[in-house]
């Protein structure tokens, strides 16, 4: 028991402890905390449809209809026919056959990545017997989620890190292992630098060597393509190779993950995914309200025309001053700052002025890579767009990144 409070004290004496604003109101992007109205530039509610008309009747229908919650697990009577309905849809979004849903997306990438490498070993219960031994390598982008870092430790197949975006490395890498199934998993859209994965160049490395990809597109769903289906939609892709992992957290609003497969992977996944099978999921509100938002986005192309607009604002008023910001190419725009101390030093006095931008720092980056990860949302105004850059104008002297 003692080490606990050592450690506790060890950490909280170099002042390692985040401290987490707590909030009385969700962004929309507007929200109040400490008792005062703030807008945040942190949100992933990137579309604003958290709090839209249409998806708060939706849930109500299913409120009013299921109750509030599923008390059952997906193999053990809690079998929704929603859930098949919104499965469906959301492998039609994705161009895949068939779709698995999860309570949320953190859960889906645990779950899947874990039981992807269990196929064989859970026929071998009714007496299957490969002709060749199998063995499992993940391949995965040292800035991916941590939920696929703990996914992929969970599996207890060999893992193997490339650097981010570094495909010679991956490359290398690959030719290198004898697994007789391979899997190069990264996120679409990498969530602390906001830069897009290549995912043709990906698929191109994963043909030579007879791979799969698994791509997190948290970030991508809803905000990447012409009609929001993501990073596949982005890049014109349709691939036999591909395994869509989604949230319904970020831009649906809701809560809950996906992945979209081929039919061989989904039905197996059905049966040896115990995150998916057995475990209480999404209750029915949740399933109206995303099912919702997949209309939504497809109804109002509006709203992530507004998106992009604020996007393109951000950046082109951020190129007038002498910052060095990670990356231009999607909503999540991380402003370098570099020294810890000073990243929050100005976070403060961003708040104080009522913007929040999340301050982003070892360990969730490495040292002196802190930023303010600043993060474009549908609902801003120009005026707020404008006042956040007016801070970072006033203190570009004080706050400039070491090059
Ligand atoms: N993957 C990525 C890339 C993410 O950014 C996140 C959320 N931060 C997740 C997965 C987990 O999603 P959820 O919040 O739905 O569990």
């Amino acid at each position: 028991m003692k080490e606990f409070k050592e450690i506790a004290e060890w950490i909280e004496a170099r002042g390692a402890v985040h401290e987490i604003p707590r909030v009385e109101s969700l962004p929309q992007p507007g929200f109040r905390m400490d008792g005062a109205d703030h807008v945040s530039f942190s949100t992933n509610n990137y579309l604003g449809l958290s709090s839209h008309p249409r998806m708060i009747a939706a849930a109500r229908t299913g409120l009013e209809r299921y109750g509030v919650g599923n008390c059952e697990s997906r193999l053990l009577g809690g079998d929704l026919d929603i859930y098949d309905q919104l499965e469906q849809k959301l492998a039609a979004m994705k161009g895949k056959d068939t779709a698995l849903l999860f309570a949320t997306g953190y859960l889906t990438n645990l779950g899947v990545l874990s039981s992807l490498v269990k196929a064989g070993q859970f026929a071998r219960i009714y007496g299957y017997r490969a002709r060749n031994r199998h063995s499992y390598a993940f391949f995965t982008d040292e800035y991916n989620h941590v939920s696929i870092r703990e996914g992929i430790r969970l599996s207890g197949a060999d893992r193997l890190t490339y650097r981010h975006l570094d495909l010679d490395h991956l490359d290398s890498l690959l030719a290198g292992s004898s697994a007789t199934s391979k899997v190069i998993v990264t996120d679409g859209v990498f969530s602390q630098d906001g830069d897009i994965a290549p995912l043709p160049d990906l698929l191109a490395v994963a043909e030579r060597h007879d791979a799969m990809v698994y791509v997190d597109d948290a970030h991508g769903t809803g905000v990447l393509g012409a009609s929001g289906g993501g990073i596949t939609e982005h890049f014109g892709l349709h691939d036999e190779r591909l395994i869509c992992m989604g949230t319904l957290s970020k831009a649906y609003g809701a809560i809950g993950g996906f992945v979209a497969t081929d039919r061989h992977i989904g039905e197996l996944l059905r049966l040896t995914c115990s995150a998916y099978g057995f475990t209480s999921t999404l209750p029915p509100d949740q399933v109206y309200a995303v099912s919702e938002a997949i209309d939504i986005v497809a109804d109002e192309p509006a709203r992530r025309q507004r998106l992009w607009d604020n996007q393109r604002y951000f950046v082109a008023a951020m190129r007038d001053l002498p910052y060095r910001l990670v990356s231009t190419t999607t909503p999540i725009v991380p402003v370098l700052i570099g020294d810890e101390a000073r990243t929050d030093h100005l976070s403060a006095l961003l708040r104080e002025a009522g913007l929040h931008v999340d301050s982003v720092k070892f360990p969730a980056v490495a040292r002196n890579q802190g930023r303010l990860r600043v993060i474009l949302n549908a609902g801003h105004t120009r005026a707020q767009i404008d006042r956040l850059v007016g801070v970072f104008r006033d203190n570009q002297d004080r706050f400039l990144a070491a090059a």
